[in-house]
Protein backbone atom coordinates (compact mmCIF):
# COMPACT_ATOMS: atom_id res chain seq x y z
CA UNK A 1 0.00 0.00 0.00
CA UNK A 2 1.11 3.32 -0.91
CA UNK A 3 -0.83 6.53 -1.28
CA UNK A 4 -0.75 9.76 -2.99
CA UNK A 5 0.14 12.29 -0.65
CA UNK A 6 -3.24 13.86 -0.46
CA UNK A 7 -5.01 11.01 0.04
CA UNK A 8 -2.94 10.36 3.03
CA UNK A 9 -3.50 13.91 4.42
CA UNK A 10 -7.15 13.63 4.20
CA UNK A 11 -6.87 10.55 5.97
CA UNK A 12 -4.80 11.78 8.79
CA UNK A 13 -6.70 15.13 9.02
CA UNK A 14 -10.00 12.35 10.16
CA UNK A 15 -7.31 11.59 12.60
CA UNK A 16 -7.60 13.07 16.56
CA UNK A 17 -4.29 13.51 17.43
CA UNK A 18 -5.16 16.18 19.99
CA UNK A 19 -6.14 13.63 22.56
CA UNK A 20 -2.70 12.79 23.25
CA UNK A 21 -0.75 15.66 22.93
CA UNK A 22 -0.61 15.16 18.61
CA UNK A 23 0.14 11.34 19.20
CA UNK A 24 -1.84 8.49 18.41
CA UNK A 25 -1.24 5.01 19.39
CA UNK A 26 -0.33 2.97 15.72
CA UNK A 27 -0.71 -1.03 16.68
CA UNK A 28 0.99 -2.95 13.99
CA UNK A 29 -0.71 -6.26 12.75
CA UNK A 30 1.01 -9.57 11.24
CA UNK A 31 -1.08 -9.64 8.04
CA UNK A 32 -1.05 -13.52 7.82
CA UNK A 33 -0.60 -14.55 11.34
CA UNK A 34 -2.74 -11.25 12.46
CA UNK A 35 -0.21 -11.18 15.74
CA UNK A 36 0.24 -7.97 17.82
CA UNK A 37 3.67 -6.93 16.55
CA UNK A 38 4.12 -3.79 18.78
CA UNK A 39 2.80 -0.86 19.59
CA UNK A 40 4.40 2.65 18.99
CA UNK A 41 2.50 6.34 18.40
CA UNK A 42 2.74 8.45 15.41
CA UNK A 43 2.26 12.11 15.26
CA UNK A 44 0.67 13.53 12.35
CA UNK A 45 3.95 13.54 10.17
CA UNK A 46 4.87 9.70 10.86
CA UNK A 47 1.65 8.83 9.93
CA UNK A 48 1.66 10.72 6.44
CA UNK A 49 5.06 9.32 5.71
CA UNK A 50 3.99 5.74 6.15
CA UNK A 51 0.87 6.40 4.28
CA UNK A 52 3.11 7.72 1.27
CA UNK A 53 6.22 5.39 1.82
CA UNK A 54 4.45 2.58 2.26
CA UNK A 55 6.41 1.45 5.72
CA UNK A 56 5.93 2.57 9.00
CA UNK A 57 7.00 5.55 10.37
CA UNK A 58 6.61 6.35 14.05
CA UNK A 59 6.94 9.13 16.51
CA UNK A 60 9.80 8.28 19.06
CA UNK A 61 9.00 9.98 22.46
CA UNK A 62 12.56 9.58 24.29
CA UNK A 63 14.01 10.54 20.78
CA UNK A 64 11.42 13.30 19.32
CA UNK A 65 11.54 12.26 15.85
CA UNK A 66 9.84 10.52 13.33
CA UNK A 67 11.77 6.97 12.53
CA UNK A 68 11.37 4.55 10.14
CA UNK A 69 10.74 1.19 12.08
CA UNK A 70 13.73 -1.10 10.75
CA UNK A 71 16.30 2.04 9.55
CA UNK A 72 18.97 0.75 11.72
CA UNK A 73 18.26 -3.52 11.69
CA UNK A 74 16.95 -3.68 8.18
CA UNK A 75 13.70 -5.34 9.69
CA UNK A 76 10.96 -3.17 7.86
CA UNK A 77 7.19 -3.21 8.07
CA UNK A 78 5.74 -2.59 4.69
CA UNK A 79 1.72 -1.58 5.31
CA UNK A 80 -0.74 -3.72 4.08
CA UNK A 81 -3.59 -1.72 5.04
CA UNK A 82 -4.73 0.72 7.66
CA UNK A 83 -7.85 1.25 9.45
CA UNK A 84 -8.64 3.90 12.57
CA UNK A 85 -10.44 2.59 15.53
CA UNK A 86 -14.54 4.04 16.01
CA UNK A 87 -13.35 7.18 17.44
CA UNK A 88 -10.28 8.07 15.11
CA UNK A 89 -7.84 8.23 17.85
CA UNK A 90 -6.27 5.19 17.18
CA UNK A 91 -5.12 3.24 14.42
CA UNK A 92 -4.55 -0.04 12.87
CA UNK A 93 -2.47 -1.31 10.46
CA UNK A 94 -1.71 -4.56 8.88
CA UNK A 95 1.87 -5.19 7.69
CA UNK A 96 4.04 -7.56 6.23
CA UNK A 97 7.16 -7.98 8.61
CA UNK A 98 10.96 -8.52 7.77
CA UNK A 99 12.67 -10.40 10.22
CA UNK A 100 11.63 -9.59 13.65
CA UNK A 101 9.61 -6.91 15.19
CA UNK A 102 11.30 -7.06 18.45
CA UNK A 103 14.51 -5.11 18.44
CA UNK A 104 15.50 -7.83 21.18
CA UNK A 105 14.91 -10.25 18.33
CA UNK A 106 11.55 -11.81 18.91
CA UNK A 107 9.16 -11.80 16.63
CA UNK A 108 6.58 -9.31 18.29
CA UNK A 109 6.93 -7.09 21.22
CA UNK A 110 5.21 -9.28 23.04
CA UNK A 111 7.12 -11.88 22.85
CA UNK A 112 7.41 -15.40 20.53
CA UNK A 113 3.87 -16.51 18.50
CA UNK A 114 2.40 -19.34 20.15
CA UNK A 115 2.37 -22.65 18.34
CA UNK A 116 -0.92 -23.54 16.52
CA UNK A 117 -2.45 -24.68 13.42
CA UNK A 118 -1.57 -21.82 11.12
CA UNK A 119 1.36 -21.84 12.33
CA UNK A 120 2.04 -25.99 11.51
CA UNK A 121 0.75 -25.28 8.03
CA UNK A 122 3.37 -22.14 7.51
CA UNK A 123 5.94 -24.61 9.00
CA UNK A 124 5.24 -27.11 5.87
CA UNK A 125 4.77 -24.02 3.27
CA UNK A 126 8.15 -23.51 4.61
CA UNK A 127 9.77 -26.78 4.21
CA UNK A 128 8.43 -27.16 0.70
CA UNK A 129 11.08 -24.13 -0.49
CA UNK A 130 13.91 -26.23 1.39
CA UNK A 131 14.55 -28.51 4.53
CA UNK A 132 16.78 -30.21 6.06
CA UNK A 133 17.74 -33.18 5.21
CA UNK A 134 16.20 -36.26 6.34
CA UNK A 135 12.86 -33.83 6.95
CA UNK A 136 9.56 -36.40 7.28
CA UNK A 137 7.47 -33.22 6.13
CA UNK A 138 9.75 -32.77 2.70
CA UNK A 139 9.19 -36.86 2.33
CA UNK A 140 5.68 -36.19 2.26
CA UNK A 141 5.53 -33.20 0.25
CA UNK A 142 7.47 -34.46 -2.63
CA UNK A 143 5.78 -38.41 -2.34
CA UNK A 144 2.03 -37.83 -3.09
CA UNK A 145 1.68 -41.00 -2.97
CA UNK A 146 3.18 -41.55 0.54
CA UNK A 147 1.05 -38.35 1.02
CA UNK A 148 -2.28 -39.93 0.57
CA UNK A 149 -1.62 -43.21 1.88
CA UNK A 150 -1.12 -41.48 5.20
CA UNK A 151 -4.07 -39.69 5.27
CA UNK A 152 -5.78 -42.66 4.64
CA UNK A 153 -4.11 -44.48 7.49
CA UNK A 154 -4.69 -41.49 9.76
CA UNK A 155 -7.77 -41.11 9.38
CA UNK A 156 -8.61 -44.74 9.83
CA UNK A 157 -6.69 -44.34 13.33
CA UNK A 158 -8.68 -41.20 14.51
CA UNK A 159 -11.69 -42.68 13.79
CA UNK A 160 -10.71 -45.44 16.15
CA UNK A 161 -9.85 -43.36 18.57
CA UNK A 162 -12.85 -41.52 19.36
CA UNK A 163 -14.91 -44.54 18.77
CA UNK A 164 -12.48 -46.77 21.00
CA UNK A 165 -9.79 -44.60 22.93
CA UNK A 166 -9.71 -41.91 25.78
CA UNK A 167 -9.28 -38.41 25.17
CA UNK A 168 -5.12 -38.33 25.20
CA UNK A 169 -5.25 -40.47 22.13
CA UNK A 170 -8.14 -38.93 20.09
CA UNK A 171 -5.98 -35.71 20.03
CA UNK A 172 -3.14 -37.50 19.36
CA UNK A 173 -4.71 -39.08 16.35
CA UNK A 174 -6.70 -35.78 15.73
CA UNK A 175 -2.99 -34.18 15.39
CA UNK A 176 -1.67 -36.88 12.96
CA UNK A 177 -4.99 -36.60 10.94
CA UNK A 178 -4.87 -32.99 10.69
CA UNK A 179 -0.88 -32.78 9.81
CA UNK A 180 -0.33 -35.34 7.36
CA UNK A 181 -3.67 -33.39 5.48
CA UNK A 182 -1.56 -30.41 5.45
CA UNK A 183 1.12 -31.82 3.76
CA UNK A 184 -1.21 -33.59 1.57
CA UNK A 185 -2.81 -29.95 0.62
CA UNK A 186 1.33 -28.81 0.29
CA UNK A 187 1.87 -31.86 -1.86
CA UNK A 188 -0.79 -30.70 -3.98
CA UNK A 189 0.64 -26.93 -4.41
CA UNK A 190 -2.25 -25.55 -1.34
CA UNK A 191 -0.72 -22.62 0.91
CA UNK A 192 -2.04 -21.86 3.72
CA UNK A 193 -3.25 -18.76 2.29
CA UNK A 194 -5.48 -20.66 0.11
CA UNK A 195 -6.88 -22.19 2.95
CA UNK A 196 -7.60 -19.50 4.95
CA UNK A 197 -8.95 -17.75 2.12
CA UNK A 198 -11.48 -20.45 1.85
CA UNK A 199 -12.37 -20.25 5.50
CA UNK A 200 -13.07 -16.94 5.35
CA UNK A 201 -15.45 -17.32 3.01
CA UNK A 202 -17.41 -19.79 3.88
CA UNK A 203 -17.06 -18.24 7.10
CA UNK A 204 -18.84 -14.48 5.95
CA UNK A 205 -21.41 -17.13 3.65
CA UNK A 206 -22.44 -18.90 6.90
CA UNK A 207 -25.86 -18.57 7.22
ZN1 LIG B 1 10.15 -4.78 21.03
Amino acid sequence: MKWEKKKAESFASKINFAKMGGLAPAIAQDRETKDVLMLAFMDKGALVKTLTSGFMHYFSRSRKRIWKKGEESGNVQQVVSVKADCDSDSLLFSVRQKGPACHTGQESCFGEREFDLLALAKLIAERKRGAPTGSYTAKLLSDKRLAIAKVREESEEFIEATEKKGRGERIWEACDLLYHSLALAGACGITPSDINKELKKRHLNRK
